[in-house]
């Protein structure tokens, strides 16, 4: 159970901390994807809301218009502690609100997404000039996904958001995140939707959060066949996994017809 709520805030733009990001917009506060591993938890600090991560969001209301000057020649995330199409997005249409000015801004925008929803958006992004539009994808196997992720959209809608994007003539990309050993079939993940993507990136697992006890305690009760695994890296700091993920990576593309990848991995 959701609890939901209307906040107004003054901005929906704030300057952003993330390399390369001038400005985040986070239409919402809190996420209902309520991935195991989200990395925006610590957001829940800065709310007065007791129930968990995950179990309440607030819309943001601005009456004021985002300032365009301000942002002109930089770039805007969508979003950095949220997902911008979370399923109250439908309801709410915050991240449209915001897109709708955005169209008229001379900035470049950045999407990124674990729903099917952000196809709704399309016509907006068609009259962007500078837009990618990101979903983010771990694996092709739709029961980890439900497991791991079990309030964004399943592995399929997430393929077909990219191709729809693709078609409609819209940038985009793959951000594989966050790569669970032992669990991601890199390879699969890329393959799945090569036709798809503009380009790619890739991150690895990083359990340093509150949710590392989390994450340890659902491997090893989902797959336990991995515990030996997560031990040595999460626990041991044993990082050859990821050097050899990361050559193995490089390796794959070099085998295709060129088409750009990041990798952002880190211990
Ligand atoms: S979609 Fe992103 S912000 Fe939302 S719960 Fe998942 S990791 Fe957190």
């Amino acid at each position: 159970m959701v609890r939901e709520s209307v906040v107004d805030v003054k901005n929906y733009i704030s300057p952003s901390g993330i390399g390369g990001v001038d400005f985040a917009a986070n239409p919402y506060v809190g996420c209902p994807h309520k991935c195991i591993y989200c990395y925006a938890e610590f957001m829940k600090r800065f709310t007065n809301h007791a129930e968990p991560w995950g179990d309440f969001v607030d819309a943001k209301r601005c009456r004021t218009p985002i300032n365009l000057g301000k942002i002109a020649g930089k770039h805007v995330m969508l979003s950095s502690v949220t997902d911008p199409y979370n399923p109250y997005e439908k309801k709410y249409g915050i991240t449209r609100r915001i897109l709708e000015q955005l169209v008229h801004a001379d900035c470049s925008v950045g999407i990124l997404t674990k729903s099917f929803l952000v196809v709704r958006d399309i016509d907006l992004f068609k009259k962007m000039g500078r837009v990618r539009v990101g979903v983010s994808m771990n694996s092709t196997d739709d029961d980890f996904r439900s497991a791991a992720e079990p309030y964004a959209s399943g592995v399929p809608k997430r393929i077909e958001a990219l191709k729809r994007l693709r078609e409609a003539g819209v940038r985009t990309y793959l951000f594989m995140s966050p790569i669970f050993p032992g669990l991601s079939d890199v390879t699969r993940v890329i393959e799945s939707v090569w036709d798809f993507a503009d380009d790619f990136s890739f991150e690895n697992l990083k359990l340093r959060g509150a949710y590392k006890p989390r994450v340890l305690d659902f491997i090893n009760t989902r797959y336990p066949e991995y515990s030996g695994l997560y031990r040595a890296i999460y626990k041991e700091g044993d990082n050859d996994y990821w050097r050899e993920m990361s050559a193995m990576i490089g390796s794959y593309f070099e085998t295709r017809e060129y088409r750009p990848y990041r990798v952002y991995f880190g211990w």
